[in-house]
């Protein structure tokens, strides 16, 4: 698994690439929403912290593109009043979001078994995580049944700063990147000073 720093990066990156279907709509909203999408599959730490076991239900079903198209679908009919796009256009970009989350996941270093996540839930339960790991991977409890102690004392680790160091060197420049080709748009220079102007308003 990546850390959150990693999944949100990938989901700015996501936004930004497709600004072009959400020119006009108040970024910083924007920003939070995909930011969420990215983040949402490792929610599934809330329901084993209230039993005293974060890792309980981990890189469960919320690690797949099943459980990813039914939150992108729940998601984009709530966000479609307020964004005012085609809740097509909506859903995309959360799938994509919450998808981006289940690929750095899959390269990241799973270090607790069962190792893996299970992508294609509902069609199959079987866990996949690549054979080589491109991120250092989140480090916290060594057993699905750990407690809230070690989980906190694991999260605070070294080893998780190394992680944030090797995500952020990977796709900072392509969150990076995707930013500049939003607010520079190729051909409307004059775009660039309303984008940064109107970065803020919520
Ligand atoms: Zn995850």
């Amino acid at each position: 698994m990546a850390t959150p720093v990693g999944h949100g990066l990938a989901g700015l990156s996501l936004l930004w690439l497709a600004g072009r279907f959400f020119s006009g709509l108040r970024p910083m909203r924007l920003a939070w929403l995909a930011i969420f999408f990215a983040l949402l599959p490792d929610f599934d730490f809330l329901p084993g912290l209230l039993i005293g076991k974060p890792a309980a239900f981990h890189h469960g079903i919320s690690h797949s593109l099943g459980f990813g198209l039914l939150a992108s679908l729940i998601g984009s009919l709530s966000a479609r009043r307020s964004t005012r796009r085609p809740t097509g256009v909506i859903f995309l970009l959360l799938f994509f979001c919450y998808s981006s989350h289940l690929l750095l996941d899959y390269f990241g270093n799973d270090a607790r078994p069962p190792y893996g996540i299970p992508v294609f839930w509902p069609v199959t339960s079987e866990l996949y995580l690549s054979p080589i790991p491109l991120f250092p991977g989140v480090r916290h409890v060594r057993h699905t049944d750990g407690h809230v102690y070690e989980w906190v004392r694991g999260v605070f680790s070294w080893h998780n700063v190394w992680g944030i160091a090797v995500e952020t060197l990977l796709l900072l420049p392509i969150t990076l990147a995707s930013a500049w080709r939003q607010l520079i748009r190729r051909d409307q220079p004059e775009n660039s000073k309303a984008a940064w102007s109107s970065w803020w308003s919520l």
